[in-house]
């Protein structure tokens, strides 16, 4: 007689689902989510339409790489399907202007209620938590580091890592420097996940709103560690077929366009 045990995934790797890729939002495009051992999602553009509630209840944090639409848009709906919950708080972590933008213009009461007094002060839904590279949170099985990049708004990068496996997420960033010099320096990286936004053909578009095109995306590699697999998200679905052109043409084996949901296990 056989048995056919599931495959147990040994405890300290490193689980990744993307759930979302995409830098806008249309039927098949989901906005930018990451979800990291089933219970932390970095970013949280598409959180409520891609988990039934069960998951969403296994939600811990949510870290947020800074207060644009496309990386927030889900948790207000979080938020309020977690509210009453018999557990802990659902953490919001963040460096202070991202927590500050979300306080000021999202759960202020008037845009969505302020579910860090509800149901009750004493009880709250969502509790924020600050944090700052020279702080890195330690987030349930992983640790999260932000890392300052550039954007039109204050936007920040992670080191996402846990004992012998590591992994950088750029956010949305144009031409950037310290998160490189992080991921140099990082052991055991395994992957990074570096925005590209706007097609070659958008340079302008691109330069103005600060994002990447795959010819920035190209000059950028060389400042990233050797070796280490670059998986490109954030596209506009506009953009996505000259994003995809251009990218093949650059014929740069290291880069991995993410289309579509996948899990990785680092
Ligand atoms: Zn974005
Ligand atoms: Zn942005």
């Amino acid at each position: 007689m056989t048995y056919n045990f599931p495959r147990v995934p040994p405890r300290s790797s490193l689980a990744i689902r993307v759930l979302g890729t995409y830098g806008g939002s249309a039927p098949g495009y989901r906005m930018t989510t990451f979800l990291i051992d089933g219970e932390t999602a970095l970013d949280a553009g598409a959180l409520t339409e891609s988990l039934p509630l069960a998951a969403q209840r296994r939600i811990r944090r949510v870290a947020l790489t800074h207060a644009h639409f496309d990386h927030f848009a889900s948790l207000p709906f979080l938020v309020a399907n977690l509210a009453g919950r018999e557990s802990e708080p659902l953490e919001v972590a963040a460096p202070a202007p991202v927590l500050s933008a979300l306080r000021a213009h999202v759960f202020n009461d008037l845009t969505w209620p302020d579910f860090t007094r509800l149901p009750s002060a004493a009880r709250p839904t969502l509790r924020f938590r600050k944090i700052s590279e020279a702080r890195p949170y330690r987030a349930g099985s992983v640790t999260l580091m932000p890392v300052p990049v550039r954007h039109l708004i204050p936007g920040f990068g992670y080191v996402v890592s846990k004992p012998g496996r590591a992994v950088v997420f750029s956010g949305d960033t144009c031409p950037t420097e310290r998160i490189w010099e992080v991921a140099r320096r990082t052991r055991n990286l395994k992957a990074i996940f570096l925005e590209v936004s706007f097609s070659d053909t958008q340079a302008d578009v691109a330069r103005d709103s600060c994002h990447m095109t795959p010819r920035l995306v190209a000059e950028e590699l060389a400042k990233m560690p050797p070796d280490v697999p670059v998986y490109l998200y954030h596209m506009k679905p506009p953009s996505l077929a000259r994003i995809r052109r251009e990218i093949a043409a650059l014929e740069e084996p290291r880069l991995k366009l993410l289309e579509s949901e996948r899990s990785f296990r680092f």
